[in-house]
């Protein structure tokens, strides 16, 4: 063959364009202490008991969706589990969004895979920025919902960790009442479970729920995520979801996760985590690189710094590695911070405080 051919010229317009979420996992790093994804520090120990891998799997396992819908207290039929919780992000643009023609709305700072989905099914988006006290900006959404069929709210919203109030999610509904859907986002509703939503979808027919296994329950390596919702709205997603969506042992350990007992662990483990939160929102606050701890009701906190680059870069080459939240809007010199084990913590806030001091040092050189 004579001419060399270009396969990216096949791609779709948009996907060429597209710049791909930075995964932590693809973000890379050599770390020993993993403080970027929001994971649990240990992992919990499973039996596999489901070993007919000869037979495809149930589409939706009955004992997981059963066991879901006791713990949400809401029905089998609102119930939908997913290859984790970014799955059910693409199946609502899938199952509502026409491409070229309708629209997302989500409010930045958030979560990233909101916008890379609509972006790979060719979905606009309308970000409407967050007001300075990160609550959504309502006259904004409303004068926005032009051909919105979709409206994503985290909450509490990654990467700020606070909540979303609930006068303003209740006014988001009423505005997209008979018109969108709004999404709501609880991957950490856990760490703060009377803030739950789901009370509220027997008022409002186009209110959907997304969860999680990955957090609280410390299973992100599981991919299992669930969608909770009217029936009729499980319904019309169950007809674009792929028809074996989860593999045999992922449907076995998400059961041993839901029992009694696993739901006790996960509520431990939140317990911890709070504890350590506290520990670690209050030993930041101390030093003097720091400028303001965020406050938060999830697994991480956001932290404002002096000089951000060089914290991250410097921890980053001790193998400590933090999420960098700078290329997001109103987050300059912004890192979020998973909150870990104990020790993982100390050792943190030991290798900031020699930084601080490190960076005394310099100033009073320069400056004696
Ligand atoms: C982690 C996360 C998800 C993704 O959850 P998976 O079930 O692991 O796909 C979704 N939304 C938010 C806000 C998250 O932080």
């Amino acid at each position: 063959m004579s001419t060399v051919f270009d396969v990216t010229s096949l791609a779709r317009e948009n996907i060429r364009k597209l710049v791909p979420y930075m995964s932590a996992r693809r973000l890379g790093g050599n770390g020993d202490i993993w403080l970027n994804a929001n994971e649990y520090h240990a992992a919990p120990d499973f039996q596999f008991s489901e070993k007919t891998l000869n037979r495809y799997p149930e589409c939706q396992p009955a004992a997981v969706i059963q066991r879901y819908a006791d713990y949400a207290g809401l029905l089998p039929e609102q119930v939908l589990v997913s290859r984790g919780a970014d799955e059910a992000i693409e199946l609502l643009l899938r199952t509502f969004c026409e491409p070229g023609k309708d629209a997302v709305i989500f409010c930045p700072p958030t979560y990233g895979m909101y916008g890379v989905s609509a972006e790979t099914f060719g979905v606009a988006q309308k970000k409407i920025l967050a007001g300075s006290d990160w609550q959504p900006n309502i006259t904004a959404i409303k004068n926005n919902l032009d051909n919105v069929k979709l409206i994503y709210i985290c909450s509490p919203n990654n990467p700020t960790g606070n909540l979303i109030s609930s006068s303003a999610l209740r006014q988001i509904l009423e505005l997209a009442s008979n018109r969108a859907i709004v999404a709501i986002d609880e991957a950490y509703i856990e760490f703060s479970p009377q803030n739950t939503t789901t009370h509220w979808l027997k008022e409002y027919p186009h209110l959907v729920i997304l969860r999680t296994l990955s957090k609280a329950f410390a299973l992100a390596g599981l991919r299992c995520g669930f969608t909770l919702a009217s029936a009729d709205i499980i319904a019309l997603m169950l007809k674009v979801i792929a028809p074996y969506p989860l593999a045999t042992p992922v449907a076995d350990i998400a059961a041993q996760a839901l029992t009694a007992q696993g739901i006790r662990a996960m509520q431990e483990r939140v317990e911890e985590t709070i504890a350590n939160r506290a520990y670690l929102q209050d030993a930041l606050d101390k030093l003097i690189l720091v400028e303001k701890v965020f406050p938060s009701e999830t697994n991480y906190i956001l932290v404002r710094f002096t000089n951000a680059d060089f914290v991250f870069r410097t921890l980053w080459d001790q193998g400590i590695i933090l999420r960098d939240q700078q290329k997001q809007p109103e987050l300059e010199n912004c890192l979020r911070i998973t909150v870990g084990s104990r020790s993982e913590c100390e050792q943190l806030i030991t290798a900031i405080d020699a930084l601080c001091k490190q960076n005394q040092q310099v100033q009073e050189t320069e400056n004696p």
